[in-house]
């Protein structure tokens, strides 16, 4: 008999945009004649530069000659677009990668829930809250986060991102956490972090042993020279970080698909030992059961380059070629610039929403790094309590939808601590988002409260 794995069947069904959608469709089918404009879609909108497009015309003549035709790939990516990554994304900042620590893929979502495979089923993770939902969802699917009580899995740590501590998680208190997935700039809340402070996680992870998955997809969004775009910019991260990297936001590859992870050989993590904790040690006895040959269970390091290399040759064939030509485009001299100029006119967006929003008194963080603007919704009186207390996301996203037909995503989408908050990103063109916020000042005029 076949057997499901049961752990699928604990996913929570994240509606969140089948939800929006919904409610989308209901407001459009009471009023047809509305016309909605959508500041929650988290996909780019502007097309690809030309420099990309030219280079993947040229690789699709290539693929058409018997000379230029090419095959499945090398499973870890081309030489040719590794070296312009080590050469474009990490020299200039200090950072001196190997080869072969770098692995191409066809985007960062692939990577950052695929990664979690090479690690022991009962590692404690700690995620940021509010979150990109794909990393503890790819650890549910493994039986990693216990059971589902309240709006949170027993099995996880929630580390909560408010403005009150700045969207800068606070250091776990109490069980260490094993496994630790930071994003920065952050999706959804547009914030990023320091030097100092993610020294702080780097340095939390090399005294309790831990690993930090590090999720950079909006690095090319950051405009403050100061702020970090690679975690092995910190000192003594090479050791302890894997790090996701995407061309998806930086060039408008969401449709094309390509991305990169660096797992640098240094970074390794335990075999089990015996007595750590009773589940450990009985996992172990079951094992020896069952013996491998070679396996050892001693608690000897193994590096997760090797790793990650030996599951990408088995499980992934690699992105095309025509993909990854047209990556190593954005990083031609007229490719920097093109891409650099998209990224420009979609932060133009956010510096508006911004400043808008900020003017009619509503509380915004992020949108300066990041294409991604984190609201506070306002206070209102709540009957129930009777005293003012924050609208709910949901509340705020239909107040907005039917006052101003403008769609926003509800923070609370992304996890306990996006309640009281929504998202708006700036990846509309300049037409629908100055339109979208001349709605917002007329609607936010006409209504003094919720
Ligand atoms: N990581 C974060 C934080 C994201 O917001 C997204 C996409 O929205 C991804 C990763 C996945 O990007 P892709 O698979 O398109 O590279």
């Amino acid at each position: 008999m076949a057997l499901v794995n049961i752990h699928f069947l604990n996913l929570q069904n994240n509606y969140l945009f089948a939800d929006i959608a919904k409610k989308v469709n209901a407001f459009k089918v009471m009023h047809p004649k509305a016309e909605v404009i959508s500041l929650g879609i988290g996909d780019v909108t502007q097309p690809l530069c030309p420099a990309v497009t030219e280079a993947m015309h040229k690789a699709v003549d290539e693929m058409a000659t018997a000379a230029g035709f090419h095959g499945y790939g090398p499973e870890q990516g081309y030489t040719f677009l590794r070296e312009a990554i080590l050469k474009n994304d990490f020299l200039p900042r200090g950072v001196h990668l190997d080869i072969d620590e770098i692995f191409i893929n066809d985007g960062a979502k692939s990577d950052t829930g695929n990664f979690q495979e090479l690690l022991h089923w009962d590692n404690f993770i700690g995620v940021t809250d509010p979150i990109y939902p794909v990393y503890i969802d790819s650890n549910v699917m493994i039986g990693r986060c216990g059971t589902y009580r309240d709006g949170r899995w027993t099995n996880v740590r929630y580390m909560p991102c408010t403005a009150e501590n700045g969207f800068v998680p606070e250091l776990p208190k109490g069980r260490p956490v094993d496994v630790i997935y930071l994003c920065y700039p952050n999706n959804p809340t547009g914030t990023v972090i320091t030097k100092q402070e993610l020294q702080k996680w780097v340095t939390y992870a090399l005294k309790n042993d831990a690993l930090i998955l590090y999720d950079a997809a909006y690095q090319a969004y950051i405009q403050d020279p100061k702020i970090p775009h690679s975690i092995y910019e910190i000192r003594g991260a090479r050791k302890c970080a894997v790090e996701f990297r995407s061309y998806s936001k930086t060039a408008g590859f969401t449709g094309v698909r390509c991305g990169y992870t660096i797992v640098p050989k240094e970074v390794s993590v335990s075999t089990l030992t015996f007595g750590r904790d009773g589940s450990r040690s009985e996992e172990l006895m079951q094992a020896s059961l069952f013996p491998r040959s070679n396996a050892t269970f001693e608690g000897e390091r193994i590096s997760l380059n090797q790793l990650w290399l030996r599951r990408q040759c088995t499980k992934f064939n690699g992105c095309s070629y025509i993909s990854q030509r047209a990556a190593e485009a954005i990083y031609s001299p007229e490719g920097k610039q093109q891409v650099k100029a998209t990224i420009d006119y979609y932060m133009q967006n956010a510096r508006k929403m911004l400043q808008t929003l900020r003017s009619l008194g509503y509380e915004c963080y992020g949108g300066e790094n990041a294409p991604y603007v984190w609201m506070r919704t306002p206070d209102v009186f709540q009957k129930e309590i009777g005293a003012m207390a924050p609208t709910s996301s949901w509340k705020f996203f239909e107040a907005l939808l039917y006052g101003a037909n403008v769609v926003c995503t509800p923070g609370v989408g992304f996890g306990p601590s996006g309640e009281g908050y929504v998202r708006f990103t700036a990846f509309g063109s300049h037409e629908q988002t100055d339109e979208a916020l001349r709605r917002i000042k007329d609607w936010s005029r006409r209504s003094n409260s919720l």
